[in-house]
């Protein structure tokens, strides 16, 4: 056998380190970044990723009239441009890349992302492949299988993507679905939850396109009480995720229509562990604040629900330690066997944590009711997660603050700043060379943005947004 050239083999080395070194260096930085109050040993950003990233500016139009609506007054005054926005997907995309290196989940969202084409719609999600962002659509949902075959397969019957990713929003606070155009019980939306999933089902059978769906729903004190019936009724639909977002005060202030902040994080979590009826654990593993972000990962096990890290387990914990020791990094985009080898390389560094990982996952399967349970019932992994957006009238002076370095007096707006410091989802701009939350994005710039896009896209009478303002 001809030996290996020097250069090559150095490349092969490199390429199989546990962590590419491009990915190390981007969360050294991100976790050298975070808050002291965030460096707990269940944070992941820093350790598995940099954080969740979003585009913005891309289709600020939407045709539905939530309320609340998290868009500016001015985002329907744009007119929907496919290149303008593959365009924009691409240049943020390249500058997130550059900043917090490659390997990262971002959503593709703005307005509503069906109302670009099928074409322009995959070319995006294109752009945001080449900067090895691992895409996800945010959508309403209210689209046909035509779009949807038309987005994944190309005209000669060619698949463009072997997986798609989309987070589909239902709730009663949206206005405008076909067939629902004013829900006033979230057990009316049900159908449309599984006809969402059925589309896609149609694709992975008609094409061998796979799906990982996310169910998004906005969560405000009138519907706070039906989240149980959502969580129970629809776990079993095909959503891998399932992620409510309490209502803020942010966006098109016209659609607030009431107080949100009559309830609180811990009354929408212990809805969501009512559905479930389980207690879910979101203390092991963290994305930046625990006031922003909570999250249990686990599995179905028929009706049984099990979560992959219990908080209150030392041993749990202990496994969980081993996980970030012996896999850090992401291994999105990471071909198979070069995944394979960076496990065997680091195992063979850390061979004790292989026996960590089995006897966590011996616990797991006698919490999922042992072998035989597993065997002979169905078994879904299932993420129940919420993301607590902040107000705008918090949000605006805690980044005015922390742009001039300070530190703000009043408690909540030091909260908020501590917050922003530690944001779990980021936007890019490169033409002011700033990562900024999503909630500065939208409850401050948003506007200004909006209003500015407005001049360069401005929206003709034939594209006026039925639900506009
Ligand atoms: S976008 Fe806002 S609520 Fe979400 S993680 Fe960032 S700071 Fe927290």
């Amino acid at each position: 056998m001809t030996p290996l050239p020097p250069p090559r083999l150095a490349e092969i080395e490199r390429r199989t380190r546990p962590v590419d070194p491009e990915v190390q260096r981007a969360l050294d930085e991100r976790w050298a970044d975070l808050p002291d109050h965030v460096k707990t040993p269940a944070q992941l950003m820093g350790k598995k990723t940099t954080s969740c990233e979003g585009t913005h500016g891309v289709f600020p139009a939407c045709d539905f009239a939530c309320k609340p609506c998290y868009h500016s007054t001015e985002a329907n005054r744009v007119r929907i441009d496919g290149p303008h926005t593959v365009e924009q997907v691409d240049r943020q995309m390249a500058y997130l890349r550059a900043r917090r290196g490659p390997g990262v989940h971002a959503q593709l969202i703005g307005g509503e992302v069906s109302l670009l084409s099928p074409e322009d719609h995959a070319a995006a999600l294109e752009a945001m492949h080449r900067h090895q962002r691992f895409p996800m659509s945010f959508t309403h949902g209210d689209f046909d299988y035509d779009y949807l075959e038309r987005l994944a397969v190309r005209p000669d019957g060619t698949r463009r993507f072997d997986v798609l990713a989309f987070a589909l929003h239902f709730d009663t606070t949206m206005h405008g679905r076909r067939g629902a155009p004013h829900p006033t019980d979230e057990r009316e939306l049900h159908p449309f939850r599984e006809r969402a999933v059925a589309l896609f089902e149609r694709l992975r059978r008609e094409h061998g396109v796979r799906h990982h769906l996310a169910h998004n729903m906005t969560v405000t004190p009138a519907n706070l009480g039906q989240i149980a019936d959502v969580v129970r009724d629809c776990r079993a639909l095909g959503y891998r995720v399932f992620s409510f977002q309490p209502a803020a005060h942010v966006g098109n202030q016209r659609r607030w229509d009431q107080d949100h902040r009559t309830m609180t994080d811990d009354d929408v979590w212990a809805e969501i562990e009512r559905g479930v009826g389980a207690r879910l654990p979101y203390r092991g593993l963290q994305m930046g604040d625990l006031r922003c972000n909570r999250a249990t990962w686990g599995l179905w096990v028929g009706d049984r629900y099990v979560p992959v890290v219990d908080d209150t387990d030392p041993r749990d914990l202990r496994a969980r330690d081993a996980f970030f020791r012996t896999l850090p990094g992401s291994f999105l985009f990471v071909p198979r066997p070069i995944m394979v080898a960076r496990i065997a390389r680091s195992l063979l560094v850390h061979r004790r944590d292989a026996a960590t990982g089995l006897a966590w996952a011996a616990r797991l399967l006698r919490r999922a009711g042992g072998p035989r349970a597993v065997l002979g019932s169905r078994v879904h992994p299932t993420t129940y997660a919420m993301h607590s957006f902040m107000d705008a009238a918090d949000v605006a002076p805690a980044w005015e603050l922390l742009k001039r370095g300070e530190v703000a007096d009043h408690p909540r707006i030091r909260a908020t700043q501590e917050r922003l410091q530690a944001c779990a989802y980021a936007m890019g701009h490169p033409e002011t060379d700033e990562i900024v939350p999503a909630c500065v994005q939208h409850g401050v710039l948003d506007p200004a943005e909006n209003a500015q896009l407005a001049v360069l896209l401005p929206r003709g009478r034939r594209q006026e947004a039925p639900a506009s303002g």
